[in-house]
């Protein structure tokens, strides 16, 4: 899946702590070590009272609070937006890399998420992918529409972002139950 080509500068939603007040930025703090993925949500407010507004998460890797690997930080610029990556280009690309390695799609699943993505890019109502070979929903949103979604960032393809979901207990079960018709890669 291709990534954006980051900024190597911050927009005001991802700046200083008082910029992201100012915004009303959610920020969290994550981590991309294989088998950790610990998510640490922040409170802006208690982040300036601890930093000053003035300071910045944007580039810093601070050390993860479960494992002590380098984590970074994610912001997102209001309720139900997806959270990106607060990293310039290349350091984003890496953890990008690590983060999209860590759901462990198979070579099937990312040809199907890129076709679908495709299929959205082309105008088609497509629903979501339900029954990939790792348990998470994956739908391509159009440009903009991104933001009345509950779904998490995952990348972009053809134009389009492309959500996630974990599958919910329910949903797992149907998942588990599904036809495999092509052998796993
Ligand atoms: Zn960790």
């Amino acid at each position: 899946m291709a990534t954006r080509t980051a900024n190597r500068t911050p927009m005001a939603w991802q700046a200083s702590l008082a910029e992201m007040k100012a915004h009303g930025t959610r920020l969290a703090q994550c981590c991309t070590a294989p088998g950790c993925g610990h998510w640490n949500p922040l409170n802006v407010d208690a982040m300036i009272a601890k930093h000053g507004g003035a300071w910045a998460a944007w580039g810093r890797r601070p050390a993860c609070v479960s494992c002590g690997k380098l984590g970074h930080y994610m912001a997102s610029p209001g309720p139900s937006t997806p959270f990106r990556p607060l990293l310039p280009g290349p350091a984003a690309e890496a953890a990008r890399k690590i983060f999209l390695k860590s759901f462990g799609f198979t070579r099937r699943d990312v040809a199907r998420i890129r076709a679908h993505a495709e299929r959205v890019a082309e105008g088609e109502r497509a629903t979501g992918l339900q029954d990939l070979d790792v348990p998470y929903r994956v739908q391509a949103i159009p440009p903009g529409e991104e933001t009345r979604s509950s779904g998490e960032y995952l990348g972009e393809w053809a134009g389009q972002a492309l959500l996630f979901w974990r599958l919910t207990e329910p949903e797992v079960r149907v998942w588990k139950a599904r036809p495999r018709a092509v052998k796993r890669v």
